[in-house]
């Protein structure tokens, strides 16, 4: 066997090194690096969605690097697969993000692809390319995990549809411009059934905003409220009471790739522990070689399987695997940091240089929840890959 990349895919990763070179901005990668950073700590809350990002991501879209996989048109020059493993590992292992806000490239863009008219279609270039901002209505206080419960109602009346309901922890809803939200369109209907996806404009009269501030300081989620909302037919998308099959198809999209920057994030986390531990003089104690050694040795385990897995083609239940080993490791490696720091680590003075870990560890919980909480990654890998029977 051989393990290497043909002369073809080294090529396709020399143009992208040389492209990221040139232009990569410097915010993007200092962005990156502090990717698990990002909150407030009493100064002002970071900026969602900067000048430097927009401007970032639309380069990308016209030079054929967003998503590499599609052809031109839609910000792609038509990658291999491999190719668009070789892409994501290349922005991950320079801690480049290629967008601040992934719904509208890495979920909108192909469920519009996938299930719009030829009109619907038309909106996913400025998806993808960050000119149109969207948030994702799925989540509401009664329907998280169990999704198919949402209640947020729709009755046709003609031409339009009149929205009433409320959606929780929507990313981005203070700054979108759209928001793909999940409706219920037939309350008679067994509960999958009675489902459709609306596209409305954030500035429809009768929707209220909401941030929500979570426990790093940070508000980059919405409660957001919906009264009376009229929304013009034609920007249903799919059919009436189909919503489940773009529900389950939105979720898709994606989340085959999500590893690689997960688990780099874990490789780096790694390095940056074994900094910290020279720093304060913890580097000799055997316990903590052995702690740090037992995090790369999972990390680098896990960089392997997903390749593996890349290369057999693994599906959804090996996605849930990954999500919950890289989501649950990094969570165990910024608790790590902070107890490297000792009571330091649990406090800040908001000086620049303070621990940061603490915070670090207080985000990670959000990677275990968002996309489907472990329980449910661990629900899926029982039925799936196990055979177990459902739970009660
Ligand atoms: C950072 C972040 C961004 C998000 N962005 C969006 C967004 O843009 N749009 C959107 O619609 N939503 C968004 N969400 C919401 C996210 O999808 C939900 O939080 C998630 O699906 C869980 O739903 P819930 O919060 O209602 O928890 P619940 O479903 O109420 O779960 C509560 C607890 O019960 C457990 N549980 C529930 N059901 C089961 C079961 N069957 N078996 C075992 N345990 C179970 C869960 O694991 C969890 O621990 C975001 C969440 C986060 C953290």
């Amino acid at each position: 066997m051989k393990l290497a990349w043909s002369a073809e895919d080294e090529a396709f990763r020399a143009e992208l090194a040389a492209f990221l070179d040139q232009h990569a901005p410097p915010e993007a990668v200092e962005y990156g690096r502090h990717l698990a950073d990002e909150s407030s700590d009493g100064g002002a809350p970071p900026e969602l969605l900067p000048d430097w990002a927009r401007v970032w991501q639309a380069t990308l879209f016209d030079h054929g690097w967003m998503v590499p996989g599609y052809p031109p048109e839609l910000g792609g020059r038509n990658a291999t697969p491999t190719q668009t493993l070789i892409y994501l590992s290349e922005l991950a292992a320079r801690d480049v993000p290629r967008s601040l806000h992934f719904p509208g490239y890495a979920i909108v863009g192909p469920s519009l692809l996938e299930f719009g008219n030829e009109e619907q279609r038309g909106l996913a270039p400025a998806a993808i390319r960050g000119d149109a901002v969207w948030c994702i209505g799925m989540s509401e206080p009664n329907a998280g995990s169990d999704l198919a419960g949402l209640q947020t109602r729709a009755v046709q009346d003609g031409d339009t549809f009149v929205v009433n309901g409320q959606k929780v922890w929507t990313s981005y809803a203070m700054i979108a411009d759209r928001c793909m939200c999940y409706v219920r369109t037939d309350p008679d209907a067994p509960k999958h059934k009675g489902i459709s996806v609306l596209m409305i404009e954030m500035d429809t009269p009768g929707i209220e905003v909401r941030p929500l501030r979570h426990i790093t300081g940070a508000a980059e989620f919405a409660e957001v409220f919906f009264t009376d909302v009229a929304v013009p037919a034609a920007h249903l998308l799919g059919d009436v009471n189909d919503g489940w099959r773009i529900t389950t198809g939105s979720l898709a999209h994606e989340r085959g790739g999500l590893w690689v920057p997960g688990v780099a994030r874990c490789r780096h986390t790694v390095d940056e522990l074994v900094g910290v531990a020279k720093a304060r003089g913890l580097d000799a104690d055997p316990g903590i070689r052995r702690e740090i050694a037992a995090l790369y040795e999972e990390a680098a385990s896990l960089w392997a399987l997903g390749h593996k897995g890349f290369a057999a083609g693994a599906g959804g239940a090996e996605h849930s695997y990954m999500k919950l080993a890289y989501s649950e490791l990094l969570k165990h490696q910024f608790e790590v940091g902070m107890t490297l720091h000792g009571p330091d680590g649990a406090v800040t003075s908001g000086e620049p240089g303070d621990p940061v870990w603490w915070r670090r560890f207080f985000a990670s919980f959000a990677g275990t929840i968002a996309g489907g909480t472990s329980e449910i990654q661990r629900n899926i890998i029982a039925q799936r890959v196990l055979g177990l029977p459902r739970g009660a």
